[in-house]
């Protein structure tokens, strides 16, 4: 989304970019939806913008395990 002068009151100045890589080809079956393999092992970086530009290197990095049918994520995959 860009900001422009369209509206004063709600200019844009910090936000975040979010980057997925997914970090294995194996998939998982998922808890929640029951989709047969649809949670794969996902690492997140959350990148700092500040007036469109992006500010350093990325921080907030974590591995997860996301679902991408229904959006559930965690830690770790529940035991069998
Ligand atoms: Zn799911």
């Amino acid at each position: 989304m860009m900001a422009n002068e369209s509206s004063s009151s709600s200019f844009v100045i910090i936000g975040g970019n979010e980057r997925k890589i997914a970090l294995e080809q194996q998939r998982h079956p998922c808890p929640r939806c029951h989709h047969a393999a649809s949670v794969q092992l996902t690492r997140c970086e959350t990148q700092l913008v500040i007036l469109n530009k992006t500010i350093g290197k990325p921080n907030n990095m974590r591995v997860r395990y996301e679902c991408y049918e229904c959006h559930w994520r965690d830690q770790q995959l529940p035991d069998e």
